[in-house]
């Protein structure tokens, strides 16, 4: 039997966006979540300020889910995980796990929204030593101590007074398996080199960057205000290690600009970690049999081959970062046009 039900897997920004654009366009939709909390990564990295509106990430995320959860035609699984599924589109069959109990459901479309997770810089080639020193941390180390406006040396819980950004670390490199640029970092260490100075006034910011990738309002929003307002001190080159000197880390690379090797140290390094598909969006592409690309990420394309919603299965669209690096702006825009495409699916199907 068809029915006119949603299934959202995931409650990051782009499925609440998926939900919340179901339930104003009249349809219904059930959202599961594996976390006990909505918000997706940001709730579960503890993001200060977003990019590149400088909003604060949990009023954001706050206020989204807020939508989902006080609005009708959504039901809100949290603790939850689609265990198998079979049927195809317009009648799929679902059995999940909703908070340690088995349910039954039937929907018409799904939309995969299982979102990334942060490369892991002990994979890295390169010799940064994220495992072996203390002050040698990650984006989203430095966001969850920014967000307390706290930033201090894991290793003395001194206030750093030095600090180098390393741009690319996991992303466009060869080595590692992950040609692709993450899209989100060159923004995000920017902006967080603006707080840093904001937050520790006599602070010296570096970010040691290949090029750095602004995109439409974050070159004036972010970029410039880094270098005109705050004095971040952008150097194009090539780290290739991160050494112990005395209580500081040496960095050791070349710039890239000026053809010379170059030795500095810093108080604190931070590793601009990219993107790779979450654990979740792998094993569920894996469970839906939809089409992942090398990389793991659900391949988009759809019918056309070029809709960005659709996937190697009638019925099955994903949003967000399930399908490959994004931003919040595409996080939110892929989640609407997936819940549109997924309610005309099922609306067709049941004409
Ligand atoms: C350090 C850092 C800072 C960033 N800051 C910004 C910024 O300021 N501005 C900006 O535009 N972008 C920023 N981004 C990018 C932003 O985080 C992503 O664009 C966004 O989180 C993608 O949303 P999503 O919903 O696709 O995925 P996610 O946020 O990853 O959400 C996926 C959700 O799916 C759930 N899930 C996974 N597997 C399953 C499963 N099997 N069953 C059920 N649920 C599951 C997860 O628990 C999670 O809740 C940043 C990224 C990084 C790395
Ligand atoms: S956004 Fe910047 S740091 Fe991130 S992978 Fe692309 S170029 Fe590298």
């Amino acid at each position: 039997m068809s029915s006119e039900k949603i299934l959202i897997i995931g409650g990051g920004p782009a499925g609440l966006e998926a939900a919340r654009s179901i339930a104003d366009l009249g349809g219904d939709a059930v959202l599961v979540e594996k976390r006990e909390r909505l918000g997706g990564t940001p709730d579960s990295e503890g993001y200060a300020k977003l990019t590149h509106h400088w909003l604060d990430a949990s009023e954001v995320l706050g206020k989204l889910a807020a939508a989902v959860t006080s609005g009708k035609g959504v039901d809100v699984k949290t603790k939850s995980e689609v265990k198998k599924i079979s049927g195809s589109a317009g009648s799929f069959k679902v059995e999940i796990d909703a908070s340690g109990k088995a349910e039954s459901l039937e929907v018409g479309a799904v939309v995969v929204a299982t979102g990334f997770q942060h490369f892991d810089p002990g994979r890295a080639t390169q010799y940064y030593n994220y495992y072996s020193f203390p002050d040698v941390i990650t984006l989203t180390d430095l966001e969850k101590m920014l967000k307390e406006n706290k930033v201090v040396r894991p290793s003395d819980g001194q206030t750093p007074k030095k600090i180098a950004f390393i741009q690319c670390v996991g992303s466009r490199d060869r080595q590692v398996g992950n040609e692709y640029c993450s899209k989100v970092c060159c923004g995000v260490a920017s902006k967080q080199a603006v707080e840093l100075r904001e937050q520790i006034s006599d602070s010296k910011v570096f970010i040691f960057y290949i090029d750095m990738r602004m995109y439409g309002y974050w070159e004036p929003q972010i970029y410039w205000q880094a270098q005109e307002k705050y004095n971040v001190n952008y150097v194009k080159g090539v780290i290739s290690e991160v050494l112990q000197k005395g209580n500081q880390l040496l960095i050791r690379g070349e710039d890239t600009t000026m053809s010379r090797p170059m030795e500095v140290t810093m108080d604190l390094v931070v590793l601009s970690v990219g993107m790779e598909p979450s654990a979740g969006t792998r094993s569920v592409a894996q469970l839906l049999g939809v089409q992942q690309n090398k990389y793991g990420f659900i391949e988009a394309g759809g019918a056309t081959g070029i809709d960005p919603v659709g996937t190697s299965q009638a019925g099955i669209f994903v949003a967000g970062a399930a399908s490959g690096p994004s931003d919040l702006d595409d996080s939110f825009a892929q989640g609407g046009l997936a819940a549109a495409r997924a309610l005309a699916s099922v609306r067709r199907v049941i004409a």
